[in-house]
């Protein structure tokens, strides 16, 4: 079944129903994004002049910053039998151009500010723009295309170790396993509750748009279309059972907000599920003590999106029970629909109580890869999908994450690969050798810093990373040392690279505190974001 039937039968059943939101107005009924979603459909299969001409399980790229529209092109692309390929839009123009390649894309839907970015003459066609309008006006309905279970509907492209990102095919029974485990194990979504958007819809946050396609719920925007906790607060003050996912980051933020959380807002909103990356105990209590019973956390990636583990919400706001504080710091148990084990190098279950590789099965597992069979080959192995990630379970069958055995760092809630780093520095003349790291941070999670050998200064370093890659990505510290840590193979050990920066870091804080200034300085420079 294709995903765009369910807004076949929200127009019809719900026609009124707000489909999307921008701010606290209502942006499009069901009835309306329906009926321009099947046309729009129709205008993106039509090759005729007036047509994009694309045949059927063709890719086409959201580049966009948070847009109500953003929710009616998917349905659209889904509605002609298309698969999308939603892109990070803080990526540089040649990362967004690399996944655009890889992906074999024509024709890209973007927001205006973002036009500019698409290169190598393919078509851009902006979101708010008469082009766009001109595919609906121009074309009449047509039926929801026929699909089969496996068909692509998502590329989730993620970034690896290999420094170049992979596009995680989603199919259409992918995304319907997701969006029962939310369902059933997250929260129920009634007519018109609301999905707010305010981290980006190109990753967690937009696949929470599907759920709420099934159950005809609002997929609402915010006016800034990021993320602040005034506009949140005031925002849900106009859209009743509004879930939100939101990276710890965020969460934080709003937890540590100092202006008021109103009644009203407090009333409306359902359900915040924050995920991604580590939250500490500490905080999910506090948010638990500012928030209530409305926390709920998952635990997925892209390979398996949103769906591998979830800390239900009764289970965060249990605070009698006995295993209440470790079950804080869990990632939860296993989706209703997902099978979940810990396992050794050899792939056998480790007991109870001792750490392995996380492997999981289920129908929300990606198909593989796109073009890359070597990396599927890895990830996918007798049909479990191994994520890389490092666990344990407990006796009551709840998932610590430990580590991740990937060489990953996530800062804000968000991927960066060291990997990638390391590769723009080291095409500085100036720098013989460097490897990257993330260092614990009470606001990022972590942050990126950058160990260098060679004579490169932190600013013509921060200059090369601009020029090259997300500005996200950049490290925030340089530090700049003799030699790295190294094995007898000249390895770059990186967990004694980590300790030692930590080591440092404790020193520098002592003394701070104790105004001895023993450490030698360190050419560092504070970016901010
Ligand atoms: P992505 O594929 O970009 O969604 O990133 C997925 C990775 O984020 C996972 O493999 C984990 O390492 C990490 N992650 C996701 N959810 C959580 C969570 N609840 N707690 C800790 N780390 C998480």
């Amino acid at each position: 079944m294709n995903l765009a039937k369910w807004v076949e039968h929200a127009a019809r059943a719900h026609p009124d129903v707000a489909a999307t939101g921008w701010g606290k107005a209502i942006h499009r009924d069901y009835a309306d994004m329906g009926a321009r979603a099947a046309r729009l459909a129709a205008g993106l299969r039509d090759n005729g002049p007036r047509g994009a001409g694309l045949a059927p399980g063709a890719r086409v790229a959201l580049l966009a910053r948070n847009h109500p529209a953003y929710v009616e092109a998917m349905v659209a692309i889904w509605h002609a039998g298309l698969a999308v390929v939603p892109i990070n839009n803080k990526l540089h123009r040649d990362e967004v151009a690399y996944i655009l390649d890889a992906a074999r894309v024509s024709h890209v839907l973007v927001t205006p500010d973002l036009a500019e970015t698409v290169s190598g003459g393919r078509v851009a066609i902006d979101l708010e723009g008469a082009a766009y309008e001109a595919l609906i006006a121009d074309h009449d309905p047509m039926p929801v295309a026929d699909v089969a279970p496996d068909d692509p509907a998502w590329l989730f492209y993620t970034s690896g170790t290999t420094g170049r990102p992979k596009g995680a095919i989603l199919s259409h029974r992918n995304l319907m396993a997701m969006t029962a485990a939310y369902l059933a194990d997250i929260a129920p979504i009634a007519p018109g509750d609301a999905c707010l958007h305010a981290a980006p819809m190109s990753h967690g946050s937009g696949l929470y748009i599907v759920p709420h396609l099934a159950h005809a719920g609002t997929n609402v925007v915010p006016e800034s279309g990021g993320f602040s906790p005034p506009e949140i607060v005031e925002t849900l003050t106009a859209w009743p059972g509004t879930a939100m996912f939101a990276a710890p980051t965020m969460v934080n933020r709003l937890v540590r907000w100092e202006g008021e959380i109103t009644e009203t807002a407090l009333a409306n909103l359902k359900c915040i599920i924050y995920g991604g990356a580590p939250m500490y105990a500490e905080d999910a209590a506090a948010a638990l003590g500012r928030l209530g019973p409305r926390l709920a956390q998952l635990y997925g990636q892209g390979e398996s999106p949103m769906t591998i583990t979830c800390l239900r919400r009764e289970e965060i706001a249990d605070r009698d029970h006995p295993d209440w504080r470790a079950r804080l710091g869990s990632a939860g148990r296993p989706y209703f629909n997902t099978e979940v084990r810990v396992v050794d190098d050899d792939g056998r279950d480790v007991p109870t109580g001792e750490s392995g590789e996380i492997v999981c099965r289920g129908n929300s597992v990606m198909l593989g890869y796109l073009d890359d069979p070597d990396a599927t080959a890895r990830t996918l192995r007798d049909g479990w999908l191994h994520t890389g990630d490092i666990g344990a379970f407990d006796a009551s069958g709840f998932l610590i994450l430990k580590d991740r055995s990937k060489d990953l760092i996530i800062s804000g809630g968000t991927n960066i690969y060291p990997r990638e780093v390391e590769e723009v520095l080291l095409t500085h003349p100036a720098v013989s050798e460097c490897s990257v790291i993330g260092r614990p941070d009470p606001e990022w999670g972590e942050i990126v810093i950058a160990y260098i050998v060679g004579s490169a200064t932190a600013d013509t370093l921060d200059a090369l990373c601009l020029d090259r890659m997300a500005r996200f990505k950049r490290p925030k510290h340089y530090v700049h040392v003799d030699e790295l840590p190294k094995s007898n193979y000249g390895k770059i050990l990186k967990t004694e690279l980590r300790a030692l920066d930590t080591a440092r870091e404790d020193a520098a804080r002592g003394d701070v505190t104790r105004g001895t200034g023993t450490m030698e300085p360190v050419a560092t420079k504070e970016m901010g974001t």
